[in-house]
């Protein structure tokens, strides 16, 4: 493992007012009325970015009302196409302001500039583009129905907006999943009231100003930061003038919107955690399963919801195989987002260093052989950021709490199989059913093996290959529902069918 040690960040052109983060509520930056606020801190080197303001029910039911207003107002009033055109300007501003989005991203998470530029900012700004095309092309469904007098009924499907949608994301990938749900809200006629966490605020600040340029109307993109129970999250998500919530987050968290979204018959979308295995046939390509396998473990420092945290290799190559992702574990560069040679960057707070670093001391408690890693590393003058090393075991039971919880850390266990139906049962062996990756040249084995995993999705020799038209979400404990192309539909429209005696 190399460790790159100098400065902290100050090659960043991001200007201080950008730093600091201001709700966006019907159009307008405000702080709010709480007169409460907390400091933002870069987990590169716990240094402060900024302040961003608390919101209280004041701002939420203001945030709510502006939202309403434009769904019956202009945003409502709005032709398809020129609903859909706008929003493809807003993708083409965040182009635009490419850098703006990109320094904000990686100043609130320390990720590697590398990836933020390849994969958040590029899809938060496809995320609009996408659900533009989606919207436009709405079919709907429409039967003629016989009826006793020989008259016949017309039937048609009316899809209208579901309202105001109350949009609350995590700080793993902020812009590409606040987006991801705030694109095709947008797209099919809704309005949204965004809460993003508490950890990344700025980007969700910056689209206010995206919004405000193209001339997206007031109150249709509100933002109210906030923490998440007797904050800014449990009132929005308690407010009776949501129409719908989605939610991407831990699983517990859902359970808790659950229960707020219980309140009125609300419904939901929730994209949740993750345990996710790897299945490693001997029959497989090597150099493609370490490589992705490299990628589904470590990627994002590890805080990637579809991430790899359980592997199981067949047997006859379990000691090359662990042999080589440790010895690529080794070699990933921990370091500044801004130096394009790291690939590593640290986790995402203090708070969530120690979580990771509890579950590395549990898996020694365990009985684990720490492969490589299961420490903190010396990053020189910036130690005070949340790093930890990239880490491996092998040895745990298969009820261990290191092989069955969500971690969200850059570390695996990898464990041996014998059998095919072996490596399916333990596969599906967690709580969870949100991902897993198989890999195997034998095609037959690859359409048999994925069509078992209890999963929302299931990659074969490969791993976060993504396409926005395909059904996206979790089986099991890792959500409801599904996102994505035509199947954001079911969540943010209604349904009206009209019959119509002939
Ligand atoms: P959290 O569940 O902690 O937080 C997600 C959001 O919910 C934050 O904005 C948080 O606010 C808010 N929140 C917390 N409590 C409440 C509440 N009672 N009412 C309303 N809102 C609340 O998740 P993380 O941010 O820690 O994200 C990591 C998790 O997200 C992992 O479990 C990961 O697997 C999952 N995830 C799932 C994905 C999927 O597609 N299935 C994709 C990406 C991540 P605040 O931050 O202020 O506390």
């Amino acid at each position: 493992m190399t460790v790159h040690q100098s400065k902290p960040f100050e090659s960043l052109s991001i200007d201080k007012a950008r730093r600091d983060a201001a709700h966006f509520i019907n159009g307008e930056f405000t702080q709010g009325t709480t007169g409460k606020s907390w400091t933002n801190y870069c987990p590169m080197d716990n240094s402060v970015i900024g302040q961003v303001p608390e919101g209280g029910r004041a701002e939420i039911d203001a945030a709510v009302k502006a939202a309403r207003e434009a769904l019956d107002g202009p945003w409502g009033q709005m032709s398809v196409v020129e609903r859909t055109n706008l929003l493809a300007e807003v993708a083409d501003e965040i182009n635009r302001r490419f850098n703006d989005f990109l320094e904000a991203e990686c100043l609130d998470t320390g990720k590697p500039m590398s990836m933020a530029s390849h994969i958040d900012i590029p899809r938060g700004a496809a995320n609009f583009k996408m659900f533009t095309d989606v919207a436009k092309t709405v079919a709907t469904e429409c039967f003629t129905t016989p009826t006793p007098d020989g008259t016949g009924a017309l039937n048609y499907g009316l899809r209208r907006p579901r309202g105001v949608i109350a949009v609350i994301s995590p700080w793993n990938l902020p812009l590409l999943l606040m987006t991801w749900k705030v694109g095709p809200a947008l797209a099919l006629g809704n309005t949204v009231v965004v809460k993003p966490s508490e950890e990344t605020p700025l980007t969700a600040t910056l689209l206010g100003e995206v919004m405000q340029k193209v001339g997206v109307p007031k109150g249709v993109y509100n933002v109210v930061h906030g923490f998440g129970p007797d904050s800014a999250g449990a009132f929005l998500t308690e407010h009776k003038g949501v129409n719908g919530i989605t939610f991407t987050g831990e699983t517990r968290t859902g359970e808790a919107i659950m229960r707020a979204a219980a309140g009125g018959i609300r419904p939901v979308s929730m994209e949740l955690g993750g345990k996710n295995p790897a299945l490693v046939f001997a029959d497989c390509d090597m150099e493609k399963a370490i490589e992705g396998t490299m990628r589904s473990v470590f990627a994002n420092c590890g805080q990637v919801c579809l991430g790899t945290e359980r592997v199981y290799v067949e047997r006859p190559i379990f000691d090359e195989f662990v042999k080589r992702l440790k010895a690529g574990a080794e070699n990933l560069k921990l370091g500044r987002p801004d130096d394009p040679t790291t690939n590593l960057g640290p986790l995402i707070s203090q708070e969530h260093k120690q979580k990771v670093l509890s579950y590395y001391k549990k898996a020694v408690d365990e009985g684990a052989n720490v492969i490589t890693g299961g420490g903190v590393p010396d990053m020189g003058d910036m130690n005070d950021g949340a790093w930890v090393e990239p880490t491996i075991w092998t040895g745990l039971a298969d009820d261990a709490a290191c092989v069955q919880q969500e971690i969200f850390g850059p570390c695996c266990h990898i464990r041996p199989f014998d059998t095919e139906e072996e490596a399916i049962k333990l596969a599906n062996s967690t709580d969870y059913g949100l991902a897993a990756a198989v890999w195997t040249e034998n095609s037959s084995r690859a359409h048999r093996v994925a069509s078992k995993m209890d999963v929302g999705i299931c990659w074969v020799n490969s791993w976060f290959l993504r396409d926005l038209r395909t059904a996206f979400g979790g089986a099991k404990a890792s959500g409801i529902g599904r996102e994505g192309g035509v199947h954001s539909l079911e969540f943010y429209t209604e349904i009206t069918n009209i019959c119509l005696k002939l």
